[in-house]
C-alpha cells in the first residue's frame, strides 16, 4: 500500500515561521482547501488546533462541516449556505449571487483587484455593499486574492496598490477587516499588518519564491511511502512493465511497489524519476504498480514535493492535492 506520513514538528515549525512574520497566531488563517493540499482535511485541522491556529479557510461547505469543531472562525471560499452559521463565513465572488444567501448569512465580500478571476470589480462595489444590506447580510471583511504574488515582473504591486485604495475609501464608512495575503504575498511583505493572512502552500512548507526570503527555512510535512510487491533479479537488457519503457544495462534486482497513479502520484514522473534516496524509476508509473531499481521493502517515495513537479513539470500544489483520499494518513 501507499502511505502518508505528516511531519508533527515540520509543521509546527513552519507555523513558527509564519507566526513570526505577520507577528500574531490570532491572525493565522490555515488553508485547508482540498483536503488540505493533499494532507487530510481532520489530520490537518487538529494538529492546527493543537498548534493554536484559531482560524480556518476551506472550498466547499462539505470541508467546513467536517472542521466546524476545531475552529472558531472558517471562510468557505466558493459555497453557498443552507443555513447561516456563527463560525462560518461564505465568500461574495459574484454581485449577481447575493440574492442566493440566506439573510443573516456572515458574508465576506471579495474584490478583483486585477485577478479578472473572481469578486466584484472595484466599480461595482458601491452596488455590491447596497446589494448586501438590502439582502440583509451580514459583512465582516473584504478581501482580494493576488495573481503575481510569487513572480517579481508580474502585477503584484499594481494589486496591492488597488487594495489600499479600496480599504481608505471603504473604511471612511464602514468598519470591516481586510487581508489580501497567500503564503507568497505573506513572505515577500516584510511588514505585512493585515488583519488576516491566508497561508496555504507556506504551512505545508512547499513554497517557493524567486526571491530570498523566510519562506526558505520552511520544511514539508508530507511524505509518501510505498510498499513491496515483489522483487526478480534481471540480467542485462530484460526490460520492465508497460511498453517495456526500461531495458536493463547490467544484471540488477527490480522491485514492484504497491502504488501509482491510482494513488495520485502522477504518471508524468515515469522514467526519470529518482527518489530522495537516489533510487531509481524502472520504466513507467502504472495504475497501482510501480517498479524501481531497489531491493527494499519500503521505499520512500518522496518527502518533497517540489521534487517531484520538477520531474513531472508541474507545481507541488498539482503533487500534494493530487494524493488521494484512500491512501492512509498517519501523523510522526
Ligand atoms: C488557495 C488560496 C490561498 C492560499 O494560497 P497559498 O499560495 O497556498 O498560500 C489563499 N487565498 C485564496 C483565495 C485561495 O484560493
Amino acid at each position: 500500500m501507499a502511505r502518508i506520513t505528516l511531519n508533527k514538528a515540520n509543521f509546527f515549525h513552519n507555523l513558527d515561521i509564519i507566526k513570526a512574520q505577520i507577528k500574531s497566531i490570532k491572525k493565522i488563517a490555515l488553508v485547508l482547501k482540498d483536503n488540505a493540499y493533499g494532507h487530510g482535511l481532520c489530520e490537518m485541522a487538529k494538529l492546527a488546533k493543537e498548534y493554536g491556529i484559531t482560524r480556518a479557510v476551506v472550498r466547499s461547505n462539505a470541508e467546513a462541516e467536517q472542521i466546524e469543531e476545531f475552529f472558531e472562525y472558517i471562510l468557505v471560499l466558493a459555497d453557498t449556505p443552507k443555513t447561516p452559521s456563527e463560525k462560518i463565513r461564505y465568500t461574495i465572488n459574484d454581485i449577481h449571487k447575493i440574492k442566493e444567501f440566506p439573510k443573516g448569512t456572515l458574508v465576506e465580500l471579495k474584490v478583483d483587484t486585477g485577478m479578472s478571476r473572481n469578486g466584484v470589480g472595484l466599480t461595482q462595489l458601491q452596488e455590491a455593499l447596497s446589494c448586501i444590506q438590502t439582502q440583509g447580510l451580514v459583512l465582516e471583511s473584504i478581501f482580494t486574492h493576488h495573481a503575481c504574488a510569487d513572480e517579481l515582473d508580474g502585477k503584484y504591486e499594481l494589486q496591492k496598490e488597488q487594495f489600499s485604495k479600496l480599504k481608505e475609501t471603504v473604511l471612511q464608512t464602514l468598519k470591516l477587516s481586510f487581508h489580501s495575503c497567500n503564503s507568497a504575498a505573506l513572505f515577500r511583505d516584510e511588514n505585512c499588518d493585515e488583519d488576516m493572512v491566508r497561508v496555504g502552500i507556506a504551512a505545508y512548507g512547499c513554497l517557493e519564491l524567486p526571491f530570498s526570503s523566510n519562506a526558505e527555512k520552511l520544511k514539508p510535512v508530507l511524505s509518501l511511502y510505498a510498499d513491496k510487491n515483489s522483487s526478480r533479479v534481471l540480467k542485462c537488457r530484460e526490460s520492465v512493465g508497460y511498453g517495456a519503457a526500461f531495458s536493463t544495462k547490467e544484471t540488477v534486482c527490480v522491485s514492484n511497489y504497491d502504488f501509482g497513479y491510482a494513488d495520485g502520484f502522477l504518471r508524468a514522473c515515469s522514467k526519470e524519476y529518482k527518489t530522495p534516496e537516489g533510487i531509481s524509476i524502472a520504466g513507467r508509473i502504472s495504475m497501482d504498480n510501480s517498479s524501481f531499481l531497489s531491493d527494499r521493502d519500503e521505499l520512500l517515495i518522496f518527502n518533497d514535493a517540489r521534487e517531484v513537479a520538477k520531474f513531472a513539470k508541474t507545481i507541488s500544489y498539482e503533487v500534494l492535492t493530487s494524493l488521494k483520499h484512500h491512501i492512509k494518513r498517519r501523523i510522526v
